[in-house]
């Protein structure tokens, strides 16, 4: 059989919404490199900010540099690299808090895809998302590093209860609040036509997956797609700052 050599292409929006007063989200992604991430940050002042934006460039300055084309057979595997980088771009954050009494407590979700030619990593901490589009058909990849989550899982509280929980903000992961920090990485193999979606709550919070779906259908740019989907989380009511890279994989 014939293996199908995808390219990628790709396109971000951010956006502050309508109620906070600042954007504490982050994108970055290298299409050369094969990296895309999304990081929800928080703490208080701007410490949210500076935690997903330092996780972004931590992790570009970790992966962005390597080429696939690069890479000789025989090198560290991608889970184990990808692994290392949330290892160390934890660090970085966490130390930077230690040291900065205004910093202290800050931290950050990540959410991303690192990818090599069909194969694709989705690496995760924390509650924003990674979906794929297939066939029309929207998935989730991620599951969310959250204590309601985690109560939906064990069958100790309905999906309904979840979205209602006033508990529901309450992260089991982050990116720079401790020492340590396990992510999830999940490897899968791409086809031609896929959608990934990365995105954090401010997102999904505000549209259903179903809405998502429909509109991921359309036959549109990776960036007019971005667009609609972020300007349908403003009109729903934009409670919180959203972000969507949309990754294509092409034929
Ligand atoms: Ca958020």
């Amino acid at each position: 059989m014939a293996t199908a050599v995808v390219n990628y292409t790709a396109a971000a929006v951010s956006d502050r919404g309508r109620k906070r007063p600042s954007n504490e989200d982050a994108f970055g992604f290298s299409v050369e490199s094969g990296v895309f991430f999304v990081c929800d940050g928080m703490g208080g002042a701007a410490a949210g900010e500076i935690a997903s934006s330092l996780a972004i460039d931590e992790m570009l300055r970790s992966l962005g540099t390597r080429h696939p084309s690069n890479r000789a057979a025989g090198e560290t595997p991608m889970p184990q690299l990808a692994e290392e980088a949330v290892f160390s771009t934890n660090q970085a954050i966490f130390s930077r808090s230690q040291r900065n009494q205004r910093l202290s407590g800050m931290g950050t979700t990540l959410v991303g895809l690192v990818v090599e030619e069909r194969r694709v990593w989705v690496v995760n901490v924390g509650d924003s998302r990674c979906y794929r589009l297939r066939a029309r058909r929207l998935e989730q990849i991620t599951q969310d590093h959250s204590l309601v989550e985690e109560q939906v899982r064990l069958g100790r509280m309905t999906r309904a209860e979840a979205l209602r929980s006033p508990l529901k903000n309450v992260i089991t992961r982050a990116l720079g609040t401790q020492n340590r920090v396990t992510p999830d990485i999940i490897e899968l193999e791409a086809e031609p036509g896929d959608l990934f979606l990365l995105c954090s709550d401010g997102l999904t919070r505000e549209l259903s997956d179903p809405l998502i779906e429909s509109m991921l259908s359309l036959d549109l740019p990776p960036e007019e797609l971005c667009g609609r989907l972020v300007n349908a989380a403003k009109k729903a009511g934009g409670h919180d700052n959203i972000t969507c890279l949309l990754v294509r994989a092409n034929q």
